[in-house]
């Protein structure tokens, strides 16, 4: 089960990086995660990042974002919509944003090649400097991570735990402690 729910997500990401420009924003999803990522990273945000980032949305039923590399950045439309606020969008962009920052590789390529502990090690990186990367911009940390709570009380599996409820819950408690630390 898990392998193949491991094999199908990785076909779908290569199919998704095959075709970057195939959901663009709407425009007003758009303008706001340009305020976003420039609330993040400035006027230039190829000299902030070094690399300049770009936003797709694909259409899913599981909330889910992925760093592909080269400044891409893939947020289904369901995470969209659980998102109640600039900040907690904000929060899943700069967790994004910190996997390239990170150097982190593209999801396409680490789900099929890294070790569980290795992936859950990138992203509790990912999230410790997406707080700070949040802070630094003026968005409430602790409300934008408020996301990732709701994320998995909502879709928790109720039929038995999946792999990604273990990494979403062990994330979740990760952030609660970064949280501690940053205040
Ligand atoms: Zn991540």
């Amino acid at each position: 089960m898990a392998v193949a729910r491991t094999l199908i997500l990785t076909a779908l990401l290569i199919t998704l990086a095959a075709r970057a420009e195939a959901a663009p924003l709407q425009s007003s999803e758009f303008g706001e995660s340009q305020r976003i990522l420039h609330s993040l990273g400035g006027d230039d945000l190829r000299a902030f990042f070094g690399f300049t980032p770009s936003i797709t949305v694909f259409s899913s039923s599981m909330p889910n974002a992925y760093w592909l590399g080269a400044g891409r950045i893939y947020i289904s439309q369901s995470l969209i919509n659980t998102a109640r606020s600039e900040a907690e969008l904000a929060f899943v962009i700069a967790h994004e944003l910190a996997h390239g920052l990170l150097n982190h590789p593209s999801a396409a390529f680490a789900q099929s090649s890294a070790s569980e502990t290795a992936l859950a090690e990138r992203e509790a990186e990912a999230d410790e400097l997406a707080l700070k990367l949040l802070k630094n911009a003026g968005f409430d940390p602790v409300e934008g991570a408020g996301l990732l709570e709701r994320v998995r009380a909502k879709y928790f599996s109720r039929a038995g735990l999946t792999n990604w409820d273990l990494s979403v819950s062990r994330r979740v408690l990760r952030l609660r402690a970064f949280i501690a630390e940053l205040r």
